[in-house]
């Protein structure tokens, strides 16, 4: 199977936080990867902008060092990676005031390419850099910037972000980044749904039980403590991972694969989400690793706030509520230090409306998993009988299309989302990234969810580390006699 490469146009990239940890693990690296995929044209510039005074052989060498770390593969060693730092520029630049400025205007003037500005700083900057790319002439028609999460903290935060951007850039030259959209298991949910006759006629609640979307990790806050006490699993993980994850599940078919058709569907869909109910919410926190507390301590400990009542976890039903849904609940779980790494939408249909087996055949439901990580695939459990004598006893096999396997080595090439998502920006392809209605009103729906725990001064409950989430997630599911999919690696 051969890889269709198409190359990108000429372009300049400015990566503002060049030397951030996010251009360093991702985006660097995620570029370099297109170039030895030879999408990435010769001639194109990547420009790496942060305060620090460093001349530009220390930032290609600081680059060169974060390739090899963070997975260049072979290509590293053979003269590739020295002809892609020939295409690296770096100039030392303060957001926040004039310093370097002018020097990033002489090195894009000369520019009739393709011109984007990745914002992969801290979002408390993304104004002051908008408001600077105008004042030096390089906010114009051609400009495209991409602006990382989080996108605003609350509503009114995020309106705020959205009125500051369009004072110099239009809606079709912001990127703001989901790099869930960029997995290639979540295109594929819409390949599977859109090009295929076979699911979409059962997508709905006549045939659907219930969908259920787990985004677990085995890591805790890590190094992000302080930030990640202001934030929470929900603002960090519901609001725009998930919620995108379920938008895409739920939408209607649009009438093409176009952005602004794409995003309509979405929209409609966070539109008619139903607000959540208290008892349907469960929120928690990991208690430290028994034996290793030092290495890993529990949630507070971690965050240095004994007091703190930001969740590291939270599982939480919705509906969405409209004619094809009505009836069919949507269950979201996520938080840290799970038992394992995994991130699966499931899809589980209802039971058959009678056993022609008997009672004792048992009640089997086909289930749909979209994993996107690890092992991107997609499984789809059938019932057939248990092979030898002894009668009919049926039991659940899966129909496996682990990418890998099926699509052989280079088919089954996985390209990072990141790598994905900025060839996206210079294709000027918006369809995988968010639009400013779609995050408002994600914010929308999240702030009443997260002001109504704040009045009711809920805590989280505590959670062992290397559990799927406290018991009351799963007594939750009880209540409603379904059980949440084991977490598995
Ligand atoms: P980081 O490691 O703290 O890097 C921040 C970058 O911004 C550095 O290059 C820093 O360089 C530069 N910077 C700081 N103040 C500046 C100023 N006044 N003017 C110009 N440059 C300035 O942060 P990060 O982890 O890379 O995150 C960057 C953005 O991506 C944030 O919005 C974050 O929320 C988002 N994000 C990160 C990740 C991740 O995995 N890291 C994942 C998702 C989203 P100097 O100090 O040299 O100026």
């Amino acid at each position: 199977m051969v890889s269709r490469v198409i190359p990108v146009d000429p372009f300049d990239l400015v990566i503002f936080g060049g030397t951030g940890d996010l251009a360093r693990r991702k985006i660097l690296p995620g570029l370099f990867r297109r170039y030895c995929a030879g999408q990435m044209p010769d001639d194109a510039r990547v420009i790496g902008a942060a305060r620090s005074e460093i001349a530009r052989d220390g930032y290609r060498e600081m680059v060169a060092e974060a390739i090899r770390e963070f997975g260049g593969g072979p290509a590293c060693e053979d003269g590739t990676l020295d002809a892609f730092l020939e295409r690296l520029e770096y100039v030392a630049i303060d957001a926040r005031g004039e310093a370097g400025w002018t020097e990033l205007q002489a090195l894009m003037a000369a520019s009739d390419r393709v011109e984007a500005y990745y914002f992969s700083v801290a979002p408390s900057l993304f104004g002051d850099l908008a408001e600077r790319l105008q004042s030096y002439g390089m906010a114009d028609d051609a400009a495209r910037i991409v602006v990382e999460k989080p996108f605003g903290r609350d509503l009114a935060s995020a309106r705020e972000l959205n009125r500051t951007l369009a004072k110099y850039f239009h809606e079709t030259q912001i990127y703001r980044i989901d790099h869930y959209l960029g997995k290639e298991t979540v295109q594929n949910l819409m390949a599977v749904r859109f090009g295929n006759m076979l699911f979409e006629p059962l997508w709905n609640s006549q045939y659907v039980d219930h969908i259920q979307i787990t985004v677990a990790e085995t890591v805790g806050v890590g190094g992000r403590g302080e930030y990640y006490d202001k934030s929470g699993a929900m603002r960090d993980m519901v609001q725009n991972h998930l919620m995108q994850l379920l938008c895409l599940i739920a939408m209607e078919p649009p009438a093409r694969f176009d952005p602004d058709a794409v995003r309509d569907e979405k929209l409609k869909v966070i539109r008619a989400l139903e607000p959540v109910e208290p008892h349907h919410i469960v929120r928690g926190q990991y208690e430290a690793e028994p034996g290793d507390e030092e290495n890993h301590p529990d949630y507070r400990t971690a965050v240095g706030n004994p007091r703190s009542r930001t969740e590291s976890f939270i599982a939480l039903k919705t509906h969405v509520a409209n004619w094809r849904w009505a009836g069919t609940p949507f269950y979201l779980r996520t938080g840290k230090r799970m038992v394992a790494r995994s991130s699966e939408i499931s899809v589980i249909f209802k039971d058959t409306p009678h056993s022609i087996f008997g009672e004792e055949a048992g009640r089997h439901r086909n289930v749909l998993s979209i994993r996107l990580q690890p092992n991107e695939g997609i499984t789809l459990g059938v019932t057939i009988k248990e092979p030898g004598p002894g009668g009919m006893r049926l039991i659940d096999v899966p129909l496996d299309m682990t990418f890998a396997d099926a699509l052989g080595p280079e088919g089954g090439e996985s390209v990072d989302a990141y790598e994905r998502l900025v060839m996206d920006v210079i294709r000027g392809n918006q369809t995988l990234f968010m639009r400013g209605d779609e995050v408002e009103a994600a914010w929308g729906w999240t702030d009443p969810i997260i002001e109504g725990w704040t009045k009711r001064g809920e805590a989280p409950k505590p959670y062992a580390s290397h559990s799927e989430g406290p018991d009351a997630s799963e007594q939750m599911m009880a209540r409603d006699h379904r059980k949440w999919r084991k977490v598995e690696p």
